[in-house]
């Protein structure tokens, strides 16, 4: 038998990508190989001195040089949102709303009645604070939240007041399609710093093709905020800049283009692409909306490709999935992205109040709840503490579930450092929170955006780029 006369390697993953091969370890470092460089690494024949070992060295993959304090930082550093408690607390205000989005409808009531009640609200700001996070967000969401004006206002108020007492770190959010915003309501969101969250998922006519409104679109509308509320918040600070979200849905493919350029027209900064996520009603028409991952990987793809031309000539424009795997990939840290967790941030990282007092563990979990289904239901805002959430059965099974540990699949995976699954999402495609990873089309999803992403951390002029958009970032 050959004896191998190098290093051992350390613990490693790998993935097989155009460039080469992907190694990762436990701490978050990686390096890309060829084919010649993985063989010896793998076969232990990288000699004391060499060039490979000198690259490989400091990144901690020789079993006989094994940094443990250094390996133990980075795992700590990419988990370290884990223990904190939740910190996005998620109310739904109504599920009433003017729009009926293609992705959306079967989740948005029509009729009178589902509104939350301020004693509701109340109690459900107040579990919020419960939280041992030591920074809180609280997201007013709907159906369409300014359609419960009254109860998001008073919520602020108390929230503001409440945290007088509880000096946490606290951000207001309203996620909104702006269609009723107005002047008296704008002046009362930016007097208390509450931030606005809205959707633009492009060009008008793509815009008003997912996000319908009875008489017309919503695009233009999306267009005049944004626009007035970006002058408003002017020397504000980040956190009352508008942010916008798109959704990529059937319609966007072929358009990626143009809607990176319709959020650069509209001075956001940078875009968020995001995939249609096949939940709720828009699991039931998916066959009219939806596409394959490898259609999403290949969008994903050459709009990173259009970015980092846009960059490369010297305009910052961000793409915030880019700069979210960045931040674990480069840095080691946990941006508290709930979905790329292990375990994912189900009630370990937010809650979702929904407007009659029933909590979940996140909002998708809510959508299930919506059918009837309360598998994702971690107990009532009226008669449950903080604790009792976190130890319910339902906070225990995504925790279980979503542990990359507990994913066969996912424990061999070059990505596994980084990467996360949805409980939520394998319930509704697949019938079961573990389901089959390997088979899903989340794992097709976080592969393809992690192999365009590497692909440019491997070009020394875009790694620049992308080492410029996580500088100074914060939570
Ligand atoms: S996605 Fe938002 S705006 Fe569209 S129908 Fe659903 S709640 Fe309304
Ligand atoms: S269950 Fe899915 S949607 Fe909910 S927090 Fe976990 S990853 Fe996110
Ligand atoms: S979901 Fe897929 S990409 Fe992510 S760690 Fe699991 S196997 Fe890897």
């Amino acid at each position: 038998m050959k004896k191998a006369a190098g290093l051992q390697p350390a613990f490693f993953r790998f993935e097989r990508l155009p460039g080469g091969v992907l190694v990762t370890n436990d701490g978050g470092r990686w390096a890309l190989l060829k084919a010649k460089e993985f063989a010896a690494f793998a076969d232990g024949e990288v000699r004391e001195g060499s060039a490979l070992y000198r690259r490989l060295l400091p990144l901690n993959f020789f079993r006989e040089r094994l940094d443990l304090p250094a390996e133990e930082a980075g795992i700590k550093g990419l988990s370290s949102g884990l223990f904190s408690g939740p910190s996005l607390h998620i109310l739904v205000l109504t599920l009433r709303c003017n729009l009926a989005c293609v992705y959306c409808r079967a989740s948005c009531g029509t009729g009178a009645g589902t509104d939350m009640d301020w004693p509701t609200a109340r109690r459900s700001v107040d579990l919020a604070f419960s939280s041992p996070a030591a920074g809180i967000t609280i997201e007013f969401q709907g159906g369409e939240a300014l359609l419960n004006w009254p109860v998001l206002k008073r919520s602020v108020d108390y929230a503001l007041s409440k945290n007088k007492r509880a000096g946490k770190d606290l951000a207001l959010t309203v996620v909104t399609n702006l269609v009723l915003m107005d002047s008296e309501k704008l002046d009362f969101l930016v007097a208390r710093g509450v931030s606005v969250c809205t959707s633009l998922d492009g060009p008008a006519d793509l815009h008003d093709a997912n996000r319908r409104r009875l008489g017309g679109g919503s695009h233009a509308l999306a267009e005049k905020w944004l626009k007035e509320i970006k002058r408003r918040a002017r020397g504000g600070g980040k956190d009352s800049l508008p942010s916008a979200l798109m959704t990529t849905t059937r319609l966007s493919l072929g358009r990626e283009k143009e809607i990176v350029d319709e959020y650069r027209r509209l001075g956001l900064g940078g875009v968020f692409l995001r995939p249609l996520s096949p939940i709720g009603y828009a699991g039931s028409v998916w066959k009219d909306i939806g596409y394959p991952p490898s259609a999403f990987a290949a969008f994903y793809d050459r709009a990173l490709g259009h970015i980092m031309k846009i960059n490369l000539s010297g305009e910052r424009f961000v793409e915030r999935n880019a700069a979210l795997l960045a931040r674990k990939i480069l840095s080691r840290e946990d941006p508290n992205y709930l979905d790329l967790r292990s375990p994912c941030g189900a009630a370990a990282g937010q809650l979702a109040y929904n407007w009659d007092g029933q909590v979940y563990t996140c909002d998708e979990g809510r959508m299930v709840g919506a059918r009837g289904d309360l598998l994702f239901r971690t107990g009532s805002c009226r008669d449950s503490s903080a604790a009792d959430q976190a130890a319910s059965p339902a906070s225990r099974l995504c925790a279980m579930s979503s542990c990359l540990e507990s994913q066969h699949h996912c424990f061999r995976c070059a990505y596994k450092p980084y990467c996360g699954v949805c409980p939520v999402h394998n319930y509704e495609t697949q019938g079961s929170p573990w389901g089959n990873i390997a088979a899903g089309s989340w794992c097709a999803v976080q592969k393809g955006i992690f192999a365009a992403v590497f692909r440019r951390l491997s070009s020394p002029r875009e790694r620049r780029v992308i080492e410029s958009w996580i500088k100074g970032s914060a939570r």
